[in-house]
């Protein structure tokens, strides 16, 4: 697929949809930034890709912090000199409650983590995949908020879902005469370490349980996904296999917005 001699960021790469990613990239040859805020995950993570012949580099950083995200980028491009591809994807469920009992530092983290680190990333990664001459980015949004609304309660992280399906239309546009190509991934229920993220408020939610619907994946008769099959479909976005694809949603949940979209 084209990935050997260059380097990709990927952040959220210690756990779940990014670490799987990780991992494929670095066995097609590509340098990998492993970027969580979680020092033990993003050194697991590295370990595992160089025991396997491959080659990555930790970086511990908030998604959410300027700082933090101007010096992962900057150490990332001085220890591999380039920067091919991004893939935004740190992310959390945050609270889920009903607007009235979300408390605005719950409001913000979840907005902060997921938003505001997607423009971080953009933001400090961008012109270096200017610099590189072309480049692609995919980001990781939800079938939440963008085809499914059936989870009372997760209106932060909806919120956050929706706009990065924006983002990535928006940049598509704006990036294109720089040859970077922006899509955006949706998964559906996804089996990963993401749930630990959640604050569940089930008993204040209008009764209803908060729960992701169960047993509702047609194609696999409720079976969740596994972050391999994301991964799958992210480096062939990235790759140049998808080079007249930038702009698109693409979901990856076995039809199950469909379903109770
Ligand atoms: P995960 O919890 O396994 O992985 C999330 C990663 O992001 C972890 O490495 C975590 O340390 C990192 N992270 C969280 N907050 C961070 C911060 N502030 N700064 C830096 N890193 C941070 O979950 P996952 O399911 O692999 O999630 C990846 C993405 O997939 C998220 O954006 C999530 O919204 C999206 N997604 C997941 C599912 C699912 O069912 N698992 C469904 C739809 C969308």
């Amino acid at each position: 697929m084209q990935f050997s001699g260059k380097v990709a960021l990927v952040t959220g790469g210690g756990s779940g949809i990014g670490k799987a990613t990780a991992q494929r990239l670095a066995a097609e040859g590509c340098a990998v930034g492993v970027l969580t805020h979680d020092r033990d995950e993003a050194e697991t993570a590295v370990n595992e890709i160089a025991a396997a012949g491959g080659q990555a580099l930790a970086l511990v950083a908030d998604v959410s912090s300027e700082d933090q995200m101007k010096g992962a980028v900057a150490d990332l491009v001085r220890e591999y000199d380039r920067l091919d591809y991004l893939f935004v994807n740190a992310g959390i469920n945050g609270v889920w409650a009903p607007i009235d009992e979300i408390e605005p530092d719950e409001w913000d983290r979840t907005i902060n983590t997921n938003l505001r680190g997607t423009y971080l990333t953009l933001h400090y990664g961008v012109p270096h995949l200017k610099r590189a001459g072309g480049g692609a980015v995919v980001i990781t949004a939800s079938v939440n908020g963008t085809r499914i609304f059936s989870n009372p309660g997760a209106t932060a992280y909806s919120a956050t879902k929706a706009a990065q399906v924006a983002m990535t239309q928006m940049l598509a546009l704006e990036l294109a005469k720089f040859k970077i190509r922006v899509n955006v991934v949706c998964p559906g229920k996804i089996e990963t370490g993401i749930e630990e993220s959640t604050t569940h408020r089930d008993e204040a939610v209008a009764g209803e349980p908060v729960e992701y619907p169960e047993g509702k994946v047609p194609l696999t008769r409720g079976e969740a996904g596994t972050a391999d099959v994301v991964a799958d479909l992210v480096l062939f976005l990235l790759s140049d296999r998808a080079k007249h694809i930038t702009g698109t949603p693409v979901w990856i949940d076995g039809a199950e917005s469909l379903l109770v979209g």
